[in-house]
């Protein structure tokens, strides 16, 4: 077989901030794939995949990139995954990428476009429009989010159901100040245009541009992930109160928790919003929650702590 015979695999790469809604937007497109084959790599800078399990879900064909940032650290993962994609019998109609919350979308677009096997669809940048303006006036990570959305030949808007229409006015003008792309739509449910994801015009190799890159990393030095387990459970309330307790080194928690029922949830951390849903169809016999912040050594056993001491029976079930 002469693999370039075959047209090239559409690459769709969703980028934006930790907590942006990145995979409920994948998710959204998974519910109604129009007949197509779609093939999601999914990255996340903890050591679990939380997001490739919420996927999961929704399709089957999901690969997981995990414990770094795919851009950098774990770049070199990312090209074997492209190679073994395109060199499949059975090529995918369309490849996604979530690139983690703190990846840049232009980097990891760029890397697979090296490979003549695909061709650009999109870079979609999830931005939540209820919390955007803290992150980029953050002096460790506004520059992140800044670059993230800076490389978007879309950007969908998310959250703005918590926002009136004059605060959702003003995010998007401000946005629209340095983002290089006028698509800017606002992603209910994490719905978006079908044509971001299936249509058949290829952008211009030249969109993604010729950004170089000097260093390895563009991440701040004590951005951390750990994880936390047990096999204790939690009650909601306390559960909360415990995350208060370290959110302000915290960027994002994520995770499956026992409840003291015994059901499995989803447990969201952004900022000061935490999601605490619960899961019927899922069975977990320990809570993982995987947590990613600027954090300190100090800063991680305090927040395990925290969390230890929030959950219920530790001793007797462990
Ligand atoms: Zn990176």
């Amino acid at each position: 077989m002469i693999a370039a015979a075959q047209p090239p695999i559409p690459l769709a790469v969703i980028g934006g901030y930790l907590g942006a809604g990145k995979t409920t937007m994948i998710n959204a497109m998974l519910a109604n794939p129009r007949g197509r084959h779609v093939t999601v790599l999914v990255n996340d800078f903890g050591s679990i995949n939380i997001d490739a399990a919420l996927i999961r879900e929704r399709s089957d064909d999901v690969i997981g990139l995990e414990n770094g940032c795919v851009c950098c650290t774990i770049g070199g993962k990312l090209v074997e995954t492209l190679l073994e994609i395109s060199a499949r019998e059975t090529r995918p109609d369309l490849l996604v990428i979530e690139a983690s919350g703190v990846s840049d979308p232009v980097r990891i677009a760029q890397v697979g476009m090296l490979d003549r096997a695909f061709r650009l669809q999109g870079i979609v940048v999830a931005v939540d429009a209820d919390r955007i303006e803290e992150t980029l006036a953050d002096p460790y990570i506004g520059d992140i989010a800044r670059r993230q959305i800076e490389g978007a030949t879309a950007i969908a808007l998310t959250k703005t159901d918590l926002l009136n229409d004059e605060k959702a006015r003003t995010v998007r003008s401000h946005v629209l100040e340095f983002a290089h792309t006028r698509i800017v739509f606002e992603a209910d449910q994490g719905k978006v245009p079908d044509g971001l994801f299936f249509s058949d015009d290829a952008l211009p190799r030249e969109r993604i541009g010729s950004r170089q890159y000097a260093a390895s990393t563009h991440l701040p030095a004590n951005l951390r992930s750990f994880t936390f387990r047990s096999r204790a459970c939690f009650e909601r309330q306390q559960l909360k109160a415990a995350c208060a307790t370290f959110s302000s080194r915290l960027l994002r928690a994520k995770g499956f928790v026992r409840l003291e029922n015994g059901e499995c949830a989803e447990i969201h951390v952004v900022g000061d919003r935490v999601h605490i849903v619960r899961c019927r169809e899922r069975q977990i016999s320990e809570s993982v929650i995987v947590l990613i912040g600027l954090f300190e050594q100090v800063d991680m056993a305090f927040a395990i702590d925290a969390l230890a001491s929030a959950a219920r029976n530790p001793e007797s079930l462990s």
